[in-house]
């Protein structure tokens, strides 16, 4: 069963109950990998004290023009829609890497086989296990590395690896932490989910951000439930709204206080914390969550 987590914008706890939610299912006995696919800060394999391991490297592919070749018809440039190939006027195109998202079209235009495919790394996929007392859960973690601007492929990249790895370990949960925001490398998590965590807070912009990622759920017909997080923050009104307008549940609330902050800085996760009130809400709902593949396989 796959379980996307998800925030919109950064700070909602996303991670955190990601993590825990992951912890929680692994330390019931269950077999889970957790993706940690926010590949521009990635944090969950620090929350985890994870050591991690670089599995391959995300390559895409990049254009090489050979300018004998290049007859300064510009067809390469009017169909790159990054960018990422410029021509003065009348002139042979030129490549800025950075901005080249490897969608390949200019391969396809040119007609006089100026170009030729390279390839580009723009980041990494790496993977861990993480241990707590007889029972373990596998971590795969994208990376963009800084400057690179395109996250789609490195979400695809590490989603992929996690996808394989999960199937090859037999996994009962795949649980994704998604990257922030509703972009496309988000709609893409969440479209192969069973299951979507909506994570929120009682705030103005949480509430905004809440409905954007419900109306995108509601399009792609996800099943999705909402956590809150930081309850007691501020009144809940705001976010009851979002929820009624959609008509999904609320089937967790963290609430805010200091020892979410100390667990997330030290790298302790709360369901593995005695007496934790905020850990005890969080094995509520991984106990939830079992609840529908024990339903399932009833
Ligand atoms: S499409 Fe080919 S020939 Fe035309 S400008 Fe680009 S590289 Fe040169
Ligand atoms: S691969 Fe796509 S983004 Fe990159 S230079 Fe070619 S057309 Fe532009």
């Amino acid at each position: 069963m796959t379980v996307a987590v998800t925030g919109g914008k950064g700070g909602t706890g996303k991670s955190t109950v990601a993590v825990n939610l992951a912890v929680a299912l692994a330390s019931t006995g269950y077999r889970v990998v957790l993706a940690d696919l926010d590949v521009e800060g990635s944090v969950d394999h620090l929350l985890l004290k994870v050591g991690l391991k670089v599995v391959r490297p995300i390559k895409v592919p990049i254009p090489f023009i050979d300018y004998g070749g290049c007859t300064a018809c510009e067809a390469c440039t009017s169909v790159c829609d990054t960018g990422a190939l410029v021509s003065v006027k009348g002139g042979k195109p030129f490549l800025i890497p950075r901005l080249c998202s490897g969608c390949g079209a200019c391969f396809y235009v040119c007609r006089f086989g100026a170009i030729r495919r390279g390839w580009r790394v723009i980041g990494e996929v790496s993977a861990g296990k993480a241990r707590f007392g007889d029972n373990a859960l596998t971590l795969v973690s994208g990376r963009l590395r800084e400057g690179e601007e395109h996250v789609a492929p490195a979400v695809v990249a590490a989603r992929e690896e996690a996808i394989s790895l999960a199937r090859e370990e037999g996994a009962d949960f795949l649980v994704i932490d998604t990257a922030a925001g509703t972009g496309i490398a988000v709609s893409q998590a969440l479209s192969t989910a069973d299951l979507v965590l909506a994570v929120t807070e009682p705030t103005p912009l949480g509430a905004h951000d809440l409905d954007a990622i419900l109306e995108l759920t509601s399009k792609l017909g996800v099943r999705t439930w909402v956590v809150v997080n930081k309850h007691g923050l501020a009144p809940e009104n705001i976010v009851a709204r979002v929820v009624s307008k959609y008509g999904v549940p609320v089937v967790a609330r963290v609430p805010y206080s200091d020892e979410v902050v100390h667990a997330y800085v030290g790298g302790e996760p709360l369901v593995l914390r005695e007496g934790s009130v905020a850990g005890q809400e969080l094995r509520a709902l991984a106990s939830t969550v079992a609840s529908i593949v024990s339903a399932r396989g009833a």
